[in-house]
């Protein structure tokens, strides 16, 4: 597992992914800790944690088992679901979780990647930027919005542009830690454009600390990873100077 070069916020903190300070003793340390990893948005693994039989069910199924169960979470919470407005609701979220914002968890959607024989022998560093991200938190699911930048230093292929904006959707589009999502994309262009050349950065707000916790709405977060070349201070700031950071 490669470790994220940087993790910051953009005043300048560092936002410390250690648990310094931090009063857990082994006996209470089980509930505790999985409820700090998740406040505190500790990253466990790269891959998203999918269970082996994650798509047996077919999306339909899905779908009417959400729905029951999200109208069961509405009911508990004394809302009326023969109220008009409501009536929709948890079939709503059901379709919305399965087939748009959480889409990006069965592989079966990822976009297929069209690569062209890089004609010009362009090999210089390419930027696109400001690719908007909509994700949400799978500590808290509630959103996470922001932007990307792609960078990607050709060897023999290229790719159509639009391509990395749907690579970037379809990683976007599960419950993700926002250094999970820096990672998978950039391996995933790495081995799709065959260079170890490739970088990513994501500045992004999350609703889950502006609307609960610190309630701090002033701060976005921004993580980046660095492969290959983009590892050298020189190339690195190259991008930075590029992007105007
Ligand atoms: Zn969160």
């Amino acid at each position: 597992m490669k470790t994220l070069n940087g993790h910051f916020t953009k005043n300048g903190n560092h936002t410390d992914h250690k648990h310094n300070g931090c009063h857990h003793h082994h006996n209470d340390l089980d509930l505790e800790l999985i409820e700090h990893i998740g406040d505190n948005h500790h990253i466990t693994s790269i891959d998203t944690p999918l269970r082996q039989d994650a798509f047996d069910l077919d999306d339909e199924t899905k779908i009417a088992l959400i729905e029951e169960h999200f109208a069961e979470i509405m009911n508990i919470m004394g809302l009326d679901l023969t109220d008009d407005s409501l009536k929709g609701t948890p079939r709503r979220v059901a379709k919305m979780y399965i087939k748009e914002i959480f889409s990006g968890l069965n592989p079966a959607n990822k976009p297929a990647i069209t690569l062209f024989d890089n004609k010009y022998d362009y090999h210089e560093m390419l930027i696109e930027k400001d690719i908007t991200v909509h994700s949400n938190c799978e500590h808290h699911f509630v959103p996470i919005i922001g932007k990307a930048h792609v960078a990607y230093i050709p060897r023999k292929k290229v790719i159509g542009l639009s391509k990395i904006n749907r690579l970037v959707q379809f990683f976007s589009k599960r419950p993700q830690v926002q250094e999970r999502l820096t990672v998978q994309i950039a391996q995933e262009l790495r081995k799709a454009l065959q260079t170890p050349d490739v970088a990513v950065i994501i500045e992004a707000d999350h609703a889950c600390v502006m609307m609960r916790g610190v309630q701090d709405c002033g701060s976005s977060t921004i993580t980046a990873q660095y492969l290959g070349a983009f590892e050298r201070p020189e190339v690195k700031n190259e991008l930075l100077r590029l992007l105007g950071k």
